[in-house]
């Protein structure tokens, strides 16, 4: 009797792998590996069975019907932005599928839409649609994949104004768990349509979506800076501010810990600071009368101002490479004075590399459209994240603790909701799909009755 050890089983997986799709799979003792498993998030050290990076959407067809086959799971990632949130899935029986080599955006300006393969970036998305005089529901960082975004919920410096961008998806088209292209619609596959906007990576591998542009060729954005001396003043202003702000205006403050780097502007380099930032959809002149109460604070940087829609992506000053990097976040009912107190307390006092933030939600990110799906609003006023840089990976323990911290100084605040685009995992992830939780479980059993994907936000 020959006794089937898991070496022998990962040997035989490995070799089916290699007999259905040759060198289209990099399996871990191959060369490419090391390169290929690497996220966006350089904190987190993914070590998948394998790795596929599909170039069409019949790649992807081959690559589930293959795992599937030799008794794996499926993991889709377009960038890795959010790899934190899949560092809780074991990955030893998983083939990670990098969408990294399925970009690219056609734009149907008279229906002002675009079709955007499943691996795309937002700068991709603005860059097509500018010609057009259009642009997208795209979040702080251009290169932040427009699926995982999206179909999380994804939250603009548009966001008071039109929404969270997962109401803009119009049509998902998805390798499902059988191997099949599924193209859902409000009219086809209904129920997978409401799923996947919200249940994302869980229900498939995305190959493309077609979402709605907004006809915003330039708008008014920047961003106002002090010296972290100022954050309580600062901040007390900006909650102030924000009770009466329009929905037109959508805006973040943060307080900001850098050491001393060379490749970071003067103005942050070695500082500490607090900063105000985001876009207000309205005409110079009245978006400058809205701004007069916090610029009469005389920030020593101030950059708001009319700039082309695609230069958006640039004012909230992500990290323009790949980061290591870990957070953590709630959502605020409200922002009142003694919250102010505390989170200034909280947000001055973290380790350096550290970036503490409060952004005005709300307006129509609060309100959830007819024919939404799975996710289609976000409760709370506020959100609130904390975001640690990770210099090593010896100090991420104290990193995610100190991302935590910030959260849960601000613990009388939270609203019973999460953005689930700001969860990291360690948390209760419910909270982030709230009454949708059950029917999506339910639609998980049928669209995928074997857990064949493992997605960043699980809903099981
Ligand atoms: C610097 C930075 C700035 C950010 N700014 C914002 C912001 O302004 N607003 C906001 O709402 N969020 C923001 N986020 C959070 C970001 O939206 C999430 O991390 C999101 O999951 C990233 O999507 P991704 O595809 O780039 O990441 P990935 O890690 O590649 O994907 C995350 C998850 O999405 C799913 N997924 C991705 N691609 C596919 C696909 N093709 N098919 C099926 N499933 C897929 C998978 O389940 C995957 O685990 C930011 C994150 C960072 C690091």
């Amino acid at each position: 009797m020959t006794i089937q050890t898991d070496a022998d089983a990962s040997a035989t997986a490995a070799q089916q792998l290699r007999d259905a799709l040759g060198d289209r799979i990099i399996l871990s003792g191959d060369p490419a590996y090391d390169l290929v498993r690497l996220p966006w998030n350089l904190a987190i050290d993914q070590r998948p069975f394998a790795v596929a990076q599909p170039e069409s959407a019949e790649d992807v067809v081959d690559v589930v019907r293959a795992a599937a086959a030799s008794g794996l799971r499926v993991a889709p990632q377009s960038t890795g932005h959010g790899a934190a949130a899949l560092a809780d899935t074991d990955l030893s029986n998983v083939v990670l599928v990098s969408l990294a080599k399925l970009r690219g955006v056609t734009v149907h300006p008279e229906a002002q839409r675009a079709m955007v393969l499943g691996g795309s970036q937002w700068n991709d998305v603005v860059e097509a649609a500018a010609p057009f005089g259009m642009t997208a529901l795209h979040g702080s960082a251009g290169d932040v994949g427009v699926v995982g975004y999206a179909l999380s919920g994804g939250l603009s410096f548009y966001a008071r104004a039109h929404g969270l961008a997962v109401n803009a998806v119009r049509a998902v088209q998805l390798v499902t768990a059988d191997g099949r292209i599924v193209r859902a619609t409000a009219d086809d596959e209904p129920e997978l349509f409401w799923a996947v906007r919200g249940g994302s990576g869980a229900f498939g591998i995305v190959v493309s979506l077609e979402i709605d542009l907004l006809a915003v060729a330039d708008v008014f954005a920047g961003m106002l800076l002090w010296d972290a001396s100022r954050a309580s003043e600062v901040a007390h202003a900006w909650s102030a501010w924000t009770t009466d702000a329009p929905e037109s205006a959508s805006t973040s403050l943060r307080v900001m810990h850098f050491p001393p780097m060379p490749e970071l502007p003067p103005f942050l380099s070695g500082r500490s600071v607090v900063v105000i930032d985001g876009a207000i959809l309205e005409s110079d002149a009245a978006a400058s009368a809205l701004l007069e109460p916090l610029r009469a604070l005389e920030p020593e940087v101030d950059t708001f101002a009319r700039i082309p829609a695609p230069a958006l992506v640039q004012v909230h000053m992500d990290p323009p490479e790949p980061a290591p990097a870990f957070s953590a976040g709630a959502m605020l009912r409200s922002f009142p004075a003694e919250a102010v107190d505390a989170w200034v307390a909280a947000a001055t006092t973290t380790p350096v590399l550290f970036i503490a933030e409060v952004r005005h939600v709300g307006g129509a990110a609060a309100r959830r459209p007819d024919g939404a799906g799975a996710i289609g609003s976000v409760e709370g006023e506020y959100l609130l994240a904390g975001i640690a840089m990770v210099p090593a990976l010896e100090l991420a323990e104290p990193a995610l603790a100190a991302a935590h911290t910030v959260v849960a100084a601000m613990e009388e605040w939270h609203a019973p909701a999460l953005a689930l685009t700001f969860i990291d995992g360690g948390v209760d992830r419910a909270l982030g799909f709230g009454a949708a939780l059950e029917r999506l479980q339910q639609l998980k059993a049928e669209w995928d009755p074997a857990d064949l994907f493992a997605a960043g936000q699980p809903v099981g």
